[in-house]
């Protein structure tokens, strides 16, 4: 019988699994695909927000402001692509100043630091390349980027490490109350638990109907992106927001963790709970916008456009609590933006909820973080001599747009708590495949080292997701 079960594997997943693995409890994460960080979790903006968009007092500001500042701290310990590169919002009228008032004393309440008004002048100096017609900024030194799957990965590697036990291609599809607990089916196994957590992102509403407890509903809306090169990173300094509207916060323009460009997201609500298209309308939306900002973007340096999905609830603030129709199931739920910041944060607070619902938990007395990979790109030359002298496949360049080597590949394979089997499991993990060729020079040597490993055949190597495969055959065989 496990204490506590978590369904979905997502940084709130994650989140939850790490800080419930610094206590003595037997826990497990349920994941319906073959890796985790794949659901909404990997497609966002990476933005760590500063915390004064959302409304005072509500659990969104409380959450925003404390993972913004758990993240500063984890990025270093989880080694994770983390800078704290600030944001601005900027203002092009009277009324958009108006706003950033209203933003800067939302700020003070919900306890941002450093935030400063900006005039016209200063915020040119320090953003050279926007638009002539901006008026003003809001400036939040405390916002910053970071990768979001890697924050994700990092937190799920910590909780394995720690003894927590990850399920994999277990998608849960029963629950059933019995004398107390729970038995939940996922991926062919029955799992008995005392509490259930429910992180299951986009279909919380789904796994809160099979306890009886669906008192919320989830719709998808979904946010186009544009993903340029490295090459366009003089554009902007600082993560460039336009005022919120009622929709979101608005097309940005910002750096990520890793140094690209990103443009997006447009707002797009009611969408199929899996559809991660790209559309020429949302595409050409996010570029009239970001034009707005500046118009210094050369689209021919776009070299990925992707979409991801918001699971907006039809309540005004995150779901996280105690279920009123079950005991001791607890949702996590409606986590739309700042949900990546505020992760961290979600996590430490789930265990007061636990907490509050009796469970008893007592802090083990060795918890540790796991021994970072080696990054072989961040290595000094003296350093990557001594890795090759040690194994000669540090030696060996896969992907060359970001020197990431076969032996860090065979790191990633090797000494993962939870293993990739996929082209894009080895990417989120080493970078392999995030460069300018995205996968076209070092896909087909990821795809031969994985077959390697694994002992399987080429049409058996996944892309991605279930289905999203590579090669059906050899040529001229008969697939009868
Ligand atoms: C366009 C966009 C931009 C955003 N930008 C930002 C930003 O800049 N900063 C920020 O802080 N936040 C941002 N967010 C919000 C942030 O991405 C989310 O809040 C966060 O990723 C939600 O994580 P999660 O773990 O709740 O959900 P998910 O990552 O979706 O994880 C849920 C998991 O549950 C699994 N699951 C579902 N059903 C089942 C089942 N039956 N059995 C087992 N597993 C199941 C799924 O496969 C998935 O892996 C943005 C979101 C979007 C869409």
């Amino acid at each position: 019988m496990y204490d506590i079960t978590i369904i979905g594997g997502g940084v709130c997943g994650a989140a939850i699994a790490m800080y419930l693995s610094k206590y003595d409890v037997k826990c497990c994460l349920l994941e319906k695909d073959n890796d985790i960080a794949i659901g909404t979790t990997r497609a966002n903006s990476g933005i760590v927000h500063a915390g004064y968009d959302p409304e005072p007092d509500t659990l969104m500001a409380r959450l925003n402001v404390r993972g913004c500042e758990l993240i500063e701290h984890l990025a270093e310990k989880l080694n994770i692509p983390y800078r704290k590169v600030g944001s601005m919002v900027i203002a092009f009228d009277a009324k958009d100043e108006a706003h950033l008032h209203k933003l800067y004393e939302r700020g003070i309440a919900n306890g941002v630091r450093g935030m400063e008004l900006l005039g016209k002048d200063t915020l040119l100096e320090r953003e050279p390349n926007l638009s002539p017609n901006v008026t003003g900024a809001l400036y939040a030194p405390s916002a910053a980027v970071v990768n979001p799957w890697r924050l994700c990965l990092a937190m799920a590697e910590t909780a394995a490490k720690n003894g927590v036990e990850f399920f994999l291609n277990s998608e849960v599809t029963i629950i059933e109350k019995i004398n107390g607990a729970f038995a939940v089916t996922a991926g062919g196994k029955v799992f008995d638990t005392r509490y259930i957590i429910n992180a299951a992102g986009l279909y919380s509403d789904k796994i809160a109907e099979l306890v009886g407890a669906k008192d919320f509903e989830i719709h998808a809306s979904k946010g186009q992106y544009y993903l340029l090169d490295k090459t366009s990173d003089w554009i902007v300094n600082s993560v460039i927001f336009q005022c919120p509207t009622e929709k979101g916060k608005g097309v940005l323009v910002s750096p990520t963790a890793e140094g690209n460009i990103i443009v997006g997201p447009n707002a797009e609500s009611d969408n199929e709970r899996d559809d991660v298209s790209t559309t020429r309308e949302g595409l050409e939306f996010v570029s009239a916008e970001a034009a707005k900002t500046t118009k210094l973007i050369d689209y021919r340096e776009n070299i990925r456009s992707f979409a991801g999905l918001r699971a907006n609830s039809d309540k005004r603030d995150f779901i996280i609590g105690e279920s009123a129709l079950c005991r001791h199931f607890i949702n996590v739920a409606g986590i739309k933006s700042p949900g990546l910041t505020s992760s961290p944060a979600i996590g430490e607070y789930v265990i007061e909820v636990l907490e509050d619902c009796g469970l008893i938990l007592t802090e083990k007395e060795n918890w540790e973080y796991p021994e970072p990979h080696i990054c072989f790109a961040e290595l000094s030359n003296e350093q990557k001599a001594e890795a090759c002298r040690r194994n000669k496949l540090y030696g060996n360049v896969v992907c060359r747009c970001n020197l990431v080597t076969e032996g860090e590949i065979l790191d990633a394979l090797e000494n993962s708590y939870i293993k990739p089997t996929t082209l894009d499991g080895i990417k989120r993990r080493t970078g392999s495949g995030m460069g300018r060729c995205q996968g076209g020079f070092c896909g087909v040597k990821v795809h031969e080292i994985l077959c390697k490993y694994y002992g399987v055949p080429a049409e058996e190597v996944l892309w991605d997701k279930d289905g999203s495969y590579i090669v059906a055959g050899k040529v001229g065989e008969s697939n009868d």
